[in-house]
């Protein structure tokens, strides 16, 4: 297992991503039917699409241009709440791996810090709003504690995924205050949040590329 990324990991986790979320795109279609427009599943089916498509031809780019030509391709074809999202998560983090042909833990802990402050400002949104940020924030706060207790990469992030997933099962009880679903906020009790779903998703398949690679 590897504690520092190269542009080639960075990719080939990404392409995973994008795979094993679009293969949960049912999953997250019900939910957002159920609180929201239903657009999710369609809305990562064609943006992971057109993510892959950016991938191949970034081999050569450094870490920061791959993150961010990346999720602005996502956004470019799936343009929706949730696009707009993963783009400002994706260019915040590009910020961390700008020039880097590299990274490691301490890169991959500012990353999370950063996305989850663009994440604040674009969603206007915090904790407990039953929005994508109540799985993405304690994923970040778990990739923090893991680096203050020098755990090593894959330790790091699979303890994001378990932080992420925790955070999504507990939107169920939550109510929404921010986006469309905050309209009719009663009814979206009961329900877990297909965004923060997604990102548990997502944190879930960056922490099995840890796992198996190397
Ligand atoms: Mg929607």
């Amino acid at each position: 297992m590897k504690d520092t990324w190269t542009q080639e990991d960075i990719i080939a986790a990404l392409k995973k991503v994008a795979d094993d979320t679009v293969a949960q795109a049912e999953r997250l279609r019900e939910l957002d039917a159920a609180i929201g427009d239903g657009d999710l599943g369609i809305t990562v089916t064609l943006g992971f699409e057109a993510l892959k498509e950016a991938l191949a031809e970034l081999a050569n780019a450094d870490v920061g241009t791959i993150l961010m030509r990346s999720g602005m391709a996502f956004n470019r074809k799936a343009a929706s709440t949730f696009g707009a999202l993963f783009a400002t998560m994706m260019m915040r983090a590009a910020r961390v791996g700008k020039g880097k042909e590299k990274v490691g833990l301490a890169e991959v802990r500012e990353m999370f810090a950063v996305a989850v402050e663009g994440v604040k400002e674009r969603g206007k949104a915090d904790v407990g709003d039953k929005t994508l940020l109540d799985a993405l924030m304690p994923a970040a706060e778990a990739v923090a504690a893991a680096a203050e207790e020098g755990a090593a990469l894959p330790e790091a992030l699979a303890r994001a995924a378990d932080a992420a997933e925790a955070g999504a099962k507990a939107t169920v009880e939550m109510k929404s205050r921010a986006g469309r679903s905050s309209w009719f906020a009663d009814r979206t009790a009961g329900i877990q949040d297909p965004g923060a779903t997604a990102v548990a998703i997502m944190l879930r398949s960056v922490a099995e590329y840890a796992r198996s690679s190397g």
